[in-house]
């Protein structure tokens, strides 16, 4: 039997030939280009990246570059996007390439699933745009546009699905690797929108597209949500001393945004009576302490209520790391959650 899927290679590829977006990162195929780019939008919209992209290839034009960077400098050019493990893992692969690959980029799609941060998708996207290697790239847009074009029930969040629509990608992929790929990804990023919201009239899979013909885009792509939200409540503190220095500290070397800094809080609510004595207790010399902003901060699968409180002190104390603000803009990386109390 012929897979529907065997018709949209051609529509696809004309489309995209026309309507490519011109971004940075496709100016040339050098797969220092691509994977910088690809790991970037994991998780953020393209328009929040383009102005990170410019700055870290600027500042980190190539794989050696990357590999030698120190670790504050590289959460600094990453500050703001969030997932930092992903930066972390960018440099732990370029090191990697510089040791065992003599510094030149792998080329294939088995080799590039090997290094660190580079799964399934990333490894698929490099290989094929950059190396033409017959290989899918299944990400979140591309399950989509497929579920929609053939009608599938499955739950695009099992990764039994994914590994399905991998392989019927895989036996229709035309010559044109990357840029097929490139075309699946860019359609569902610009046409085939989620939220039954899909621009069908201007879609060139229009003709073969079962969600369209039966006007099912408002249930496709199904996503069946098994995972509960933890949230946690937290107070922050910005501390100042007279001379405008804040307190910060480093974040433990594990878990969620390891190796940051960060406004030093505590878990829970507290009283300010509560809150001051906990501060001298830590040995500082409270002058004024007041609450004065509400944040809540969403990560994957946790959301962060956050209650401000301004502290002021006499001098610096406890065991914290006082700095301006120049010095916190220039030098600390500071997660998004904790930015949002200084602003
Ligand atoms: S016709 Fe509509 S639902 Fe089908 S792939 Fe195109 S945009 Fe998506």
């Amino acid at each position: 039997m012929t897979d529907a899927l065997s018709l949209i290679a051609e529509p696809l590829l004309r489309w995209f030939s026309q309507q490519k977006r011109a971004l940075p990162w496709r100016e040339d195929t050098d797969p220092y280009h691509v994977w910088v780019s690809e790991i970037m939008l994991q998780q953020t919209r393209i328009e929040a990246v383009t102005g990170y992209y410019a700055r870290f290839t600027e500042a980190l034009p190539d794989v050696r570059a990357l590999s030698e960077i120190d670790d504050d400098a590289l959460l600094k050019l990453w500050e703001g996007l969030g997932y930092y493990s992903r930066a972390r893992n960018l440099k732990k692969a370029a090191q990697l390439i510089m040791t065992q690959y003599g510094g030149s980029f792998p080329q294939t799609f088995r080799e590039l699933v090997k290094l660190p941060g580079i799964g399934d998708y990333t490894a698929g996207a490099i290989a094929s745009i950059c190396f033409n290697e017959r290989v899918p790239a299944v990400d979140g847009n591309v399950l989509r546009v497929i579920a929609r074009v053939t009608g599938d029930r499955a739950d695009v969040l099992l990764p039994g699905t994914k590994k399905a629509v991998t392989a019927r990608l895989k036996a229709v992929m035309p010559a044109e690797a990357g840029a097929f790929n490139e075309a699946l990804m860019e359609l569902g990023e610009t046409v085939c929108l989620p939220n039954g919201q899909p621009l069908c009239a201007s879609c060139p899979l229009q003709p073969q597209c079962i969600a369209a013909r039966d006007g099912l885009t408002g249930e496709l792509p199904v996503r069946v949500k098994r995972t509960k939200r933890r949230r946690a409540e937290k107070t922050v503190f910005l501390i100042s001393t007279p001379d405008g220095r804040i307190a910060i500290e480093k974040r433990e070397e594990a878990g969620l945004l390891s190796g940051m800094y960060q406004l030093p809080n505590i878990d829970g609510y507290f009283s300010e009576e509560e809150l001051k004595k906990l501060l001298t207790d830590r040995h500082l010399a409270v002058r004024e302490l007041a609450f004065f902003k509400d944040v809540k901060h969403v990560f994957t699968h946790i959301d962060w209520l956050m209650k401000g409180c301004r502290v002021r002190v006499e001098q610096p104390g406890g065991h914290f790391l006082w700095v301006s603000r120049k010095e916190l803009r220039e030098s600390y990386p500071l997660p998004t959650a904790f930015q949002k109390f200084i602003s």
